[in-house]
């Protein structure tokens, strides 16, 4: 079956950075059955609040990953809000405006409702790419200043419909997460992250139907035949099955 993976790291805090390492990263997910993945940067090697030097290097390596993946790989452009519009915008312009990088990466530097939102949103628009935002459940934890719950994710996309959002880590949004996410048309979940959960992926697909749950394995911090199984054992037809490991990821980063 082919496979399209949304979440993947292929830097993660400096391990595989050397381009012999990330030509074997490669080689690695071609011999899963992957035909194409999206190459996060490696956005907490410096904190949650990266300046703007450190973006940079962290962009940079993500530029790099795309030239080596001839194709294979969508990079994403990582950015810090709170770094201001001036900051946010130079960096979007140099990586995305040049065609390099195909999208936007949010991990924990704010939460998707904070108002420095505006400049990723506004260039996001502007340039026609997707975002993809961090997302975990934040209600019995005190870090919601600057880390995403679901409602605060699916808040973001409905103020911005023109904007597509992937919400990262169904385990971490789990059914409140699901049930948030429903009547968004701009806004898929990706399966990455945290250990498969029994019933999670069916009823994603129950709440939001087949088209809406796109598979994503946050590897390597998880295991790729572990990400993988928690699509093609879930309880679904083979055409869901077939839509989230490949067929909605296509659509929605338009390849
Ligand atoms: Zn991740």
């Amino acid at each position: 079956m082919k496979v399209i993976d949304i979440h993947t790291h292929p830097i993660f805090f400096g391990e595989n950075a050397k381009p012999a390492e990330t030509r074997k990263m490669i080689q690695r997910e071609k011999k899963q059955g992957f035909v194409h993945v999206v190459a996060l940067p490696d956005v907490l090697r410096y904190g949650r609040l990266p300046d703007e030097k450190q973006s940079r290097i962290l962009n940079d390596e993500m530029i790099s990953v795309v030239k080596i993946g001839q194709g294979f790989v969508t990079g994403f452009c990582g950015l810090n809000p709170k770094l201001g519009e001036k900051a946010v915008r130079t960096e979007v312009d140099r990586c995305v405006g040049e065609g390099t990088l195909r999208g936007l990466k949010l991990e924990v530097s704010c939460n998707a409702l904070d108002p420095d939102m505006r400049w990723i949103m506004e260039a996001a628009e502007q340039y026609d790419v997707p975002i993809l935002q961090h997302t975990w459940n934040q209600l019995y934890n005190s870090a919601r200043s600057y880390h995403s719950d679901p409602e605060d994710t699916c808040a973001l996309a409905r103020k911005w419909p023109n904007v597509r959002i992937i919400m990262a880590h169904l385990t971490g949004c789990g059914i409140r997460g699901i049930r948030a996410a429903r009547g968004i048309d701009n806004l898929v979940i990706d399966t990455s992250g945290g250990a498969p959960e029994a019933g999670l992926v069916e009823t994603a697909v129950k709440e939001l139907g087949d088209r809406r749950v796109v598979y994503g394995s946050d590897w390597p911090i998880r295991d790729l035949p572990t990400a993988v199984g928690r699509i093609t054992g879930s309880a679904i037809s083979s055409r869901a099955k077939q839509r989230i490991l490949h067929d909605n990821a296509a659509e929605f980063l338009r390849l």
